[in-house]
């Protein structure tokens, strides 16, 4: 057995890996066994086609030493003619910490320069910046024991239900044992907050009003603490005062906020009623552009009350990513030095003697948005990007595209080909997850081994090597001298202890003398881990005090913020997230059949009042446009969504649809502390398209669909090949208007049959290719608003050879004799249909999700499913009940 850790989301949970199959690890403390629907579908991820296996140059396969050497000759010329700050790396919370470790010392060290940022500057570093001018330090001060000890949990802008699925089900095993109450704030009425007793949909932008008036409110009702804040907190009286002016009243911060007063009032109640009170929150409170200030305003109430660093109390930023918080520790945000450290002259010294670097930065580098407004400038020639895909996730992503092919030195390092690849002058193999070792570090500072199982394919190599690799080659051969990750953890801990004395809470000082062998064996742990012998800290920080502060006192922060801008009536405000089953850009999870069913094809969501005002309807074709660029998408009605605001996933790419990725439109907007983009407030038009087909295409390989412009496509893997949603603006007969057309859409060759059917009278035309009795493809014509009955049976035919029953079934959108169509997948750790719930709700009277997971498992491993279990249950009327 191999104990790992999955490479997904910020909760870091253990996988053990038997017999190469990988399984939730019973041991490990963040998940205890259980994985999610993504963390469950690794095992699918494993033998994924495309792995990029060799270096490339100019397109061209070449050998790692060319590359290497070429990049070190080009790094070093630049660096002479340009400057140090005329070279980049954006890399990744996906990096291990030992390859944020090489890739931040050879820049900030030896290049030269700060310009080494990371997407997660993109997740959650208004987080850092918030904690940074609160506690002096970047330090998430609890665990999540505490979700679990609590009496009451806030959900701030965090749809934990989708996107840290684990966590959010250990909280509600504890909230079925011991009724924590749980208050969810988030202007969508997300999964998460269908299960909360009082769900908050504030106008996007109203969080510091609305924490200043919970601060003023326990001011003027005696339930601040007094003795704790006079001992560990400054600045109480100035942040009081400007809550004051600020947020007045709870009538103002009501009409502020777009909220009922008695529901402001009764989560004001609460929180003062409640001693245990833990406040989660993530990237709807990081990802704008007053995301620091927000952070700020949560715990400026924590700290009032000295609500922190207790069992069940504390605030709580989830991470996004499994490794962000290890990049924090390193320092591979562009505004942090190293393990803790900052830009002072006494850090940079400090840092420089450590490493013995000859060229230290004098100062912080360019952030995520900054840097690539560098490199379309021209400041920066050579960029380094690792283990993301800025092409589809950054803000303005058409620019960065540009900005990409205007650079004079392009290199990419992954595992798989992306929109970002697709741009390099040099890309570099990387290895996966499956097949790296290291550490990462979770949301609750909590160090795991990841461990590979399986050998790289090819010539991939992992990050750190590449980046040790290059700094040998530019002539520092003794400081990146590591045989192993073993090596650099080491290094990474010292670094971390080193004149520490206890100015910083980050402290690695009981691993520095860590073994190789011991590294291997080394279980879960959280930090800090002080020297042997000078005491354990425990799991919680500063329940009395000690922040890392020049007073050790931690800072309240006067916030005065602005309410909201104004909305032009024609505009909308885009906000953008995740889905539940996918994973950034879908480079991996878009792969697994399974987890492309629950949500197939990206759409457009909006409230019903804002569709019927454009003439939209469910599924039909809209134009999103905003100041940076337009797409086609299909539209998905939501009651859930406040009239004014639109919802739009993440994850699809060029890969996956032809509206490419929504980051397109999202402007570049930027919060002033952190330089994190403001990714959820984005305004935009949406116009209905006239439709005048509708299709299904199934084939074998998945390249894009070759019609006009006038066509929107989405593409999701099924067992056998590939489906495509295809709709068109121009007429059906424009075109494909000639049966080669026909057979390069459907990606058949001549000697394949071509068989079809047509009912001109009402639009409806099928057409299949046969190839020695086996179903090559088969595309189906509706028009819009048609039922396309059969699609999902002649999904079990593709591939398959098939019989003149099932040809004559296909054709006529039948069910063939192939097995029973798999349908719309609610559970997907289950791979449960909603048909079968629907099904057992209806014949068995079920009326509970636990009745329903005894029945069929759905809603049983990571318990992301219950919301819709639970409305399915409102939906479906129990035959057995109404008796
Ligand atoms: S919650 Fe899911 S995605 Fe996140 S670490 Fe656990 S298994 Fe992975």
């Amino acid at each position: 057995m191999t104990r790992t850790t999955c490479p997904y989301c910020g909760v870091g949970c253990g996988v053990a890996v038997v017999d190469g199959v990988p399984k939730g690890d019973p041991a490990h403390p963040a998940n205890f066994g259980r994985l999610c629907s993504k963390g469950a579908a690794l095992k699918d991820t494993l033998n994924l086609p495309d792995r990029l296996t060799v270096p490339t140059m100019q397109g061209s396969e070449t050998g790692w030493d060319q590359a290497l050497n070429h990049i070190a000759a080009e790094f070093t010329r630049i660096r002479n003619e340009h400057g140090p700050e005329a070279i980049a790396f954006y890399v990744s919370g996906q990096f291990l910490t030992e390859d944020y470790y090489a890739a931040n010392k050879l820049m900030k060290g030896f290049i030269g320069a700060g310009n080494i940022d990371t997407n997660s500057r993109l997740c959650m570093s208004s987080s850092v910046a918030g904690h940074v001018r609160a506690f002096g330090e970047d330090v998430v001060p609890g665990c999540y024991d505490d979700l679990e000890e609590a009496d009451l949990v806030i959900q701030v802008g965090s749809n934990m239900a989708w996107c840290h699925p684990v966590l959010y089900q250990r909280m509600m095993a504890a909230r079925e044992k011991r009724g924590i109450r749980i208050v969810c704030i988030d202007p969508r009425r997300t999964a998460t907050a269908e299960t909360a007793d009082l769900h908050l949909a504030l106008a996007p932008g109203a969080d510091v009003v609305l924490w200043n008036g919970l601060l003023v409110w326990l001011a003027n009702h005696q339930r601040l603490d007094p003795d704790w804040t006079a001992r560990h907190v400054s600045g109480l009286e100035e942040t009081l005062e400007a809550a004051r002016q600020a947020a007045p009243s709870i009538a103002f911060v009501a009409a502020a906020a777009g909220l009922r007063v008695e529901d402001v009032r009764g989560f004001y109640e609460l929180f003062a009623g409640t001693e245990r009170v833990v406040t989660l929150y993530s990237q709807g409170v990081n990802q704008s552009s007053s995301g620091t200030d927000k952070v700020n305003a949560i715990l400026n109430c924590h700290l009032a009350t000295g609500r922190i660093g207790r069992p069940g109390m504390g605030p709580f930023s989830l991470t996004g990513q499994p490794n962000a918080m290890g990049g924090r520790e390193v320092g591979g945000l562009a505004n942090q030095l190293a393990a803790h450290m900052a830009f002072t002259p006494q850090d940079i010294d400090r840092v420089g003697r450590f490493w013995g670097a000859p060229g230290m930065t004098k100062g912080p580098g360019l952030k995520a948005v900054d840097l690539f407004d560098a490199v379309d400038d021209g400041r920066v020639k050579a960029v380094w990007i690792a283990a993301t895909n800025p092409a589809d996730s950054m803000p303005r992503a058409g620019k960065v595209r540009e900005a990409l092919k205007k650079c004079p030195l392009v290199i990419v390092a992954d595992a798989w080909p992306t929109d970002t690849t697709k741009l390099a002058h040099i890309v570099l193999p990387a290895s996966s997850w499956a097949e790296k070792d290291g550490t990462v570090t979770n949301s609750e500072r909590c160090i795991s081994r990841q461990r590979g199982f399986r050998a790289a394919p090819g010539q991939a190599r992992p990050d750190w090597w590449m980046f040790a690799e290059v700094g040998r080659r530019m002539g520092w051969e003794s400081a990146f001298a590591w045989q192993n990750p073993a090596d650099i953890f080491r290094e990474h801990a010292s670094l971390s202890a080193f004149e520490n004395d206890g100015a910083r809470v980050f402290n690695l000082g009981g691993l520095v003398e860590i073994s190789d062998s011991q590294y291997d064996e080394l279980p879960p742990v959280q930090w800090p881990v002080p020297r042997p012998g000078t005491g354990v800290t425990g799991p919680r920080l500063f329940a009395r005090g000690g922040f890392s502060t020049p007073d050790g006192k931690a800072r309240m922060v006067p916030l005065t913020l602005p309410i909201q801008e104004s909305v032009a009536e024609s505009e909308l405000t885009l906000n953008t997230g995740r889905v539940r089953d996918q994973w950034h850009t879908m480079t991996r999870t878009g792969r697994v059949p399974h987890l492309m069913t629950h949500i197939p094809a990206p759409s457009i969501a909006m409230h019903p009042r804002d569709a019927a005002a454009r003439g939209l309807t469910e599924k039909g074709l809209a134009r999103v446009e905003s100041e940076n660029g337009s797409v086609v998408m299909r539209v998905s009605l939501d009651e859930g969504l406040r009239p004014g605001d639109v919802f739009a996933s993440m994850h699809w790419s060029d890969q996956f649809t032809s509206s490419g990725p929504i980051d397109r439109l999202v402007h570049a907007k930027t919060d002033p502390f952190s330089g994190q983009p403001d990714l959820k407030g984005t305004k935009v038009r949406i116009d209905a398209v006239a439709e005048a087909w509708r299709g299904h295409l199934l084939r074998l390989s998945g390249g894009e669909p070759e019609l006009s412009d006038a066509l929107w496509w989405s593409k999701a893997p099924i067992t056998n090949g590939f489906a495509f949603e295809l709709a068109g603006w121009n007429s059906l007969q424009q075109e494909v208007h000639s049966e080669g057309v026909l057979r390069r859409l459907l990606r058949i060759s001549g000697e394949a049959e071509l068989v079809s059917y047509s009912d001109p009278r009402k639009a409806m035309f099928r057409y299949a290719g046969i190839l020695h009795g086996r179903l090559e493809a088969c595309i189906f014509f509706e028009p819009p608003g048609a039922d396309f009955s059969g699609v999902e049976q002649a999904k079990t035919l593709l591939g398959r050879e098939i019989s003149a029953m099932d040809r004559i079934a296909l054709l006529a959108g039948i069910g063939g004799g192939a097995a029973k169509p798999a349908g719309k997948i609610v559970c997907s750790c289950f791979s449960v249909t909603q048909d079968q719930i629907q099904g057992a709700i209806q014949a068995e009277g079920l009326t509970t999700h636990a009745q329903i997971g005894a029945r069929l498992k759905a809603g049983t491993n990571c318990g992301s499913c219950i919301p819709e279990l639970k409305k399915l249950l409102q939906s479906v009327p129990a035959l057995n009940a109404a008796e």
